[in-house]
This record gives C-alpha cells, structure tokens and sequence, in this order.
C-alpha cells in the first residue's frame, strides 16, 4: 500500500480548512465539456467563456471530462480548451481543475497520438512490459494535450463472451488482470504514486466491479455473483489497483446480488477505503448517481440518490449535464443527512489525488519537452505490442508461414480486410470507433499492409461482405459472395477477414453469439473452390464459429490490434516475426457451453448410462492459455522445493522450457494449480503466475516462480479465506507435481 506524503497531507489540511461549504461540494461533480460550448457554422466546436465563467465561479466545479462530440481534439485545442479551464479555475476556486479523458489504448481523443492494441491483446502477450509500457507511452501524449487524468485501466475481467467489452480489460483472469493493472499503474503513473510527473497521469481502474458479469450478458445489466467469486476473482485485480497506488477508481454502473455498487457501503467504503486503507478518489460512472432512482429504483429522486451513493463513498459525482448535484447535497448537509465529515473525506480525497498529481504547482503541461509525441520510436513500441498480441490458433501442415519468396497469390476477402475501425475497436478517436476513418488514414488496413509486404499485384481484394458504416455496429450490405468466389479462381490461399465492427457499451449489445451469417456463408462457398482458407478474426468477443473452423487450414486471432495491427499481421503471417500469444479467454464452441478455464469441476460430468443417460461436457472452441508459433517448446523437469507446506510457506517452483524448433520465440509460460478435494466444490484448475521467456532455437531456460502458499486458498462458504490441509497439483506446460497442504489455515481479515 502505498503510503501517505506528510508534506502533501499538510497542504491538503490547508487547503481545505479553508475551503466554504460550496467550494467543497463543487470539487466533487464532474462535468461533460460538451455543456460549455457549441459547434459554430464550419461544425467547429467553441468553447463558450460564459457558461465556464458560470460553472466554475458559481458552482466550483472541480472537474471535467470528454472530448466534444466523442471525438478526437487536436493537441493545440486540448491545449487551449484546458489552460482556460485552468486559468479560470484558479481564479474563481483558487485550486486547479483534474481533467479526465477516456485514453484506454492508447490517446483515445487526441488526434495524431499512438494507439495501442486493446487490452485484450496486452493480455495475450502474456507479456507484463508491454502493458507498462504502453501506459507510459499514453500517460506521455496525455500530458502532452494537457490532460492529467485518463478513465484507464480496465480489470472487469471479461468472462462472458456475450458482454460487449470484455476487450476492453485483461480477459477472464484474476491474475492476469492483477498482473496486468499492475504493470500498467506504474507505466502510467510513474515510481511514485505520491508525486507524478509532467509525464505521467492519474490512473482510473474501473468499473469496480464485476461490471463484467451481467446475469443478460447486457452492458449495464443486474450480476449475480457468489460472494467467493467476487471475494477471489471480481475483487482481485482492484485489490492489486489499490496496493499498486491507482489514484482513483472509477465504479460499476450496475448492480451485483440486487444491491447498485454505487449505493453500497460495503463495496465502496468498507472493501476499498476501510479493508485497504485506500486513500485514493472514487467516481462514479457516466451520471450514475441519476441512474440510483431512475434506473435501479432503490432511490425516490435525484436527492435520495445523491444522499445514498456519497454516504455510500463516493467521493466525485460524474454528472455530465448538470449542476444540481451542488444545490441538492448542500440541502442534504443542512438537513444533517449527509455529514460534514463525509464531505470532508471526500474533498480531501480530491485534493490528494490533485496534489499528487502536481496540479498545484503545474496545472498545465504539454509543447516544449513533449517532441516524442506520435513519434516513431512510440511507433514502434505499439507495432512490437501488436506483434505479441495476435493468436496462432490452428496451422494445418505447416500452412504459414506464407512466406514472401514463396510469391503467394492472395485473396483477401471479408468485411475486416479494409478499414481501419475494425482493428481498432471502440474507443478510438469516438468513442463507438466509428467515423473516424479520416483520423486513422496513415495507417494501414490488412489490404495496405499485405500489399506493402508482398506486392499489390498479389493480392486481390473482394470482400463478399461488407459492414454498413452509418448503421448499427452489426449491420451488413447486401453480400456479393459469388464476386469473391469467382476472384478466388485467381489464387493460391484465401485469408478470410472476418469478425465484428467496433463498438462498445450498450451499442455493443448482441442477441446472438454466432458470428454473423454473411460471413459463415461466405467462408463456407469459398472453402468449396478447394483453395486453403485462412481465417483472420477481428473481434471484440468470441463470436461462434464451430461450422467455419473445421474448413480453414490456418486460423489467426488478431483480436484488437490497433493501428499497428495489419502491419503487425503481415509480419506474422509472412514468418518476419513469430507469434507468441495465447487466448487470454476462453473461445466457446457451442452457445450452451460458455465455460472459463477455470470452472467448477462438477461442471464437467461424463456420461451416466442407464435411465439418465446425460452428459455435461465442458465443450470448447479453444481454451484459454491456447496459442500456436512457428517453433515447438518442451517443458521438462518440473520441481518444486517442498513436498509440504503451511500457509505462511513460500514455494519454489521451477521449470525448464527448451525452443526444440528452428526459430526464435517467445513461450509464456503458465503456473496453474488445482486443489484436489475442497470443503466447497473446487475449480477445475486455477493460474498462479506467468512469466514470458525468450528462446533462441535449442535454447533451453528455466522459469522459477515464487508461490506464497497462501495464494492458494479460496473464500470457504462461511466467507472466510481457507487453506486446507490436503493434496494440491501444481501444472506447467503439460506438467504437473504433486504438493501436500499439512494444516488448515482460516483467516478471520478479509484480505490475506
Ligand atoms: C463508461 C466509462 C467511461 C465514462 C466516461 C461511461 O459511459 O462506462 O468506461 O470512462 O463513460 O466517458
């Protein structure tokens, strides 16, 4: 846990003993810059002085957010429109404005920035530096348009493939996604979380939590969640967030087991600030203290909800298009029904992440000493990211690579092969990732990118099937199958680009998990020309596809790869570069079989014969942790340094991984254990640790993981953390050893 900085907790003592009621309760809304200007008669959007002048002197408002219609600024109009709210707020509340934008994968809402693959494809780098890097990179553009504060990262842990972000954060894992945030808070926020440079930015893990667990598969809908499951997996990685020193979090706009995470007393204040001791700043999502009584029912009205959710914890209202939150909680502490104490608690909490983040005394960053941004070297870094991020899922007879000397004659079809919002995802440039095709045209499309490697004359392109850009993310033009059939006549191979447009959100929503049926129709009459069929898939979720994979001699999953991505994608497939990435979740086969890897292992029954002859078979597409590369690796001599342990243990286990192929690689190397027989029904299997290594061919390294014995107990049915006394296996790469527990641990805290 990060620990309090005297000096800086004296200022915030200053600061707020001299702060008016009124000061205080607009520190904590939030506001959409939208509300303070308009688009002129070019479809400019103006910031309009007088209704900041208002918000700010009138209401003190110590926050905004967004870019103007979603959509991407420059670095001189984020200059400019931030320095004025700056100026203005140190004049009308003599305490500077925390500015925030959603830059997940990269500056979201700054033109001419780098963009990275989504998170999801970080998690299937498997690869820690990856993450931490690309913070860094988009905490230094960040800066650079004078923005402090970005709504990143995302830990919702995506175990439902029906949930329309599961992209956004680290895949299914708790670990992974513990991992990951980790890495990531220190890319973005620097060594130290108390005093973050003008090259750094205040991070904002969301949506906390178990935003991914909607009961409808629905963004923004009802979870129902196990109190062990939201215990050991939900609440895992925000624990890591809290411990690495994310300035704030930013909360889950639905409910879990009925009760709203905004109203709740026990997840906000007692989890987070009272269990952690976390000092950091809670948020609400997008008007959500609204949603308490117009959403939730369990408010009668907008005062209700505000009284619940601040006495609940949360500290700063985003309320993007009014200002009544001020006028209503100032009643609500008149009438004694929110406290002083409270709203101190919250103002200081606001004024610490403001110090921290050097607010005070350099309230604006960004031009001289900001030459590196959408440089090539960051470039590069999001390129060698997109690399490792992109799933070798199937390679029938050694199909790829195709390399270039090899001169194949390619037909590209499908509705991803030519634009760029597909690779991107949502959150780039708008916030759907649509209409923005303008802003991302330096970058190549899986077309340019396979032209560029292999020579336009080799590549023919005919879609088949097309999306409709101006409608729902899932509309799609009339297909022209049999053009593409018929251009297939002219080729060696066929890469199938297929998958989704972006979205994100409710937008995102489905209603059926099966890949579209354009495009299934059209990889199956292309399968019938006897050409190899590739498929690239380009998807936000995995979406069905268990009659098209059995046709396709190679499958490719490039995820969300980002600007690089198509590059990326043609080093790939051409053998330039090895891929070294695994399925960060788990790929369904069949719509009534949406498993994770680690499920209970009583969800896995074998076939009873007689009267009751049924099965429930865990039947999957791909499992989690599944990835191919143009070398092999053998794993031998798996060891760990007890055969016996007790909770306070730490065990040794190490791994010899040997490059047995002819070519350079990268293995993640995955530690799971499984705990044999439980007094609750244990998981299948669950993952530990990770650690990625480098292989020349024939060299052989040996991983060595510490594992607290600890790490290995769950939440018992009374709510307590147990490790038990019995039989564990500890699994690596096909591997596994057993290990004796020798004593029952019960812990009494709830973290141990
Ligand atoms: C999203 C958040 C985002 C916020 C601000 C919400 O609708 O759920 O992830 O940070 O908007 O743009």
């Amino acid at each position: 846990m990060v620990s309090a900085d005297e000096g800086l907790e004296a200022k915030i003592e200053q600061t707020l003993g001299r702060m008016t009621l009124d000061e205080k309760i607009g520190q904590m809304l939030e506001l959409n810059l939208d509300i303070m200007g308009k688009y002129d008669a070019n479809g400019k959007w103006q910031l309009n002085e007088t209704m900041l002048d208002t918000c700010l002197s009138k209401y003190k408002v110590g926050s905004l957010l967004n870019a103007p219609g979603t959509r991407a600024a420059t670095v001189e109009q984020w200059q400019q429109w931030v320095r004025l709210i700056q100026e203005k707020s140190m004049k009308y509340i003599g305490i500077p404005d925390i500015y925030g934008l959603d830059h997940n994968h990269g500056v979201t809402y700054t033109q001419g920035g780098t963009l990275f693959p989504q998170p999801i494809n970080i998690a299937a780098s498997f690869n820690t530096e990856l993450a931490r890097t690309g913070a860094e990179v988009t905490a230094y553009e960040s800066r650079a348009a004078n923005c402090p504060w970005v709504y990143n990262p995302v830990v919702d842990l995506g175990r439902d493939p029906r949930w329309p972000r599961i992209y956004e954060s680290f895949g299914e894992d708790a670990i992974v996604n513990a991992k990951m945030v980790t890495a990531q808070i220190r890319g973005y926020q620097g060594d130290d979380p108390n005093h973050v440079d003008r090259y750094h930015v205040g991070t904002s893990t969301k949506h906390y939590f178990a935003y991914g667990a909607p009961w409808s598969g629905k963004d923004r809908t009802p979870a129902y969640v196990s109190p062990q499951m939201l215990r050991e997996k939900y609440f895992e990685p925000f624990r890591a967030a809290a411990l690495a020193g994310t300035l704030t979090m930013m909360v889950n706009s639905a409910s879990v087991n009925g009760v709203p995470v905004h109203a709740s007393y026990e997840y906000l204040t007692k989890w987070l600030k009272e269990d952690l001791q976390w000092d950091g700043m809670l948020v609400t999502d997008w008007a959500d203290i609204n949603n308490l009584f117009q959403r939730e029912h369990v408010a009668k009205d907008k005062k209700d909800a505000i009284r619940m959710a601040v006495n609940a914890g949360i500290d700063m209202s985003m309320d993007p298009y009014s200002v009544d939150f001020c006028i209503l909680l100032k009643e609500l502490v008149e009438e004694g029904k929110v406290k002083m104490e409270r709203i101190d608690d919250a103002v200081r909490r606001i004024l610490r992440v403001k110090y921290r983040l050097g607010l005070f005394d350099e309230p604006n960053t960004g031009g001289k000493g900001y030459e590196k941004f959408g440089s090539k070297e960051f470039a590069d870094k999001a390129l060698r990211a997109a690399e490792e991020g992109i799933v070798l899922l199937k390679n029938e007879g050694g199909l790829l690579p195709l390399t270039v000397h090899r001169s194949p004659k390619i037909l590209l079809t499908g509705p991803n092969a030519n634009q760029m919002r597909c690779l991107n995802g949502g959150w780039s440039y708008t916030w759907q990732g649509s209409k923005a095709e303008d802003l991302a045209e330096k970058y190549n499309t899986i077309y340019e990118a396979l032209c560029n490697k292999y020579g336009k004359e080799h590549i023919v392109l005919e879609q088949g099937v097309t999306y409709k850009e101006d409608g729902q993310y899932y509309d799609e033009n009339e297909p022209q199958i049999d053009k593409a059939v018929a251009a297939a006549a002219q080729a060696d191979v066929i890469i199938a680009a297929i998958g989704e447009n972006s979205y994100t959100e409710t937008p995102g929503n489905l209603n059926d998990l099966w890949l579209s049926e354009n495009q299934r129709n059209l990889v199956k009459a292309l399968a019938k020309t006897g050409k190899p069929v590739i498929l690239m898939l380009n998807e936000g979720r995995p979406r069905l596809l268990a009659d098209i994979e059995p046709l396709a001699k190679a499958v490719v999953d490039i995820l969300l790869p980002g600007n690089y991505g198509a590059d990326a994608l043609a080093n790939l497939l051409s053998g330039d570069a090895n891929f070294s990435a695994k399925m960060p979740y788990t790929y369904p086969k069949e719509i009534n079989s949406l498993h994770t890897y680690d499920y209970k292992v009583s969800e896995e029954v074998g076939t009873m014969a007689g009267a009751y002859d049924y099965d429930a078979k865990v039947s999957l597409q791909w499992p989690f942790g599944y990835g191919l590369s143009y070398t092999t690796y053998e794993y031998s001599n798996l060891r760990v340094d007890r055969k016996q342990f007790t909770a306070d243990d730490v065990l040794t286990v190490s791994v010899d991984v040997k490059n047995t192929g002819s070519r350079a690689g990268k293995e993640p190397v995955l530690l799971y254990s499984s705990d044999l027989v439980a007094s609750i029904v244990p998981d299948n299997k669950r993952l530990r640790d990770f650690a990625k290594v480098e292989l020349l061919p024939g060299e052989q390294k040996t991983v060595t993981f510490l594992l607290p014995a600890k790490s290995l107990a769950f939440v018992g049915a009374d709510g307590r953390w147990t490790l038990e006394e019995g039989d564990f296996l500890l699994k690596v790469g096909g591997l596994n050893v057993p290990v004796v527990c020798t004593k029952t641990t019960i812990w009494d805290t709830p973290n141990i």
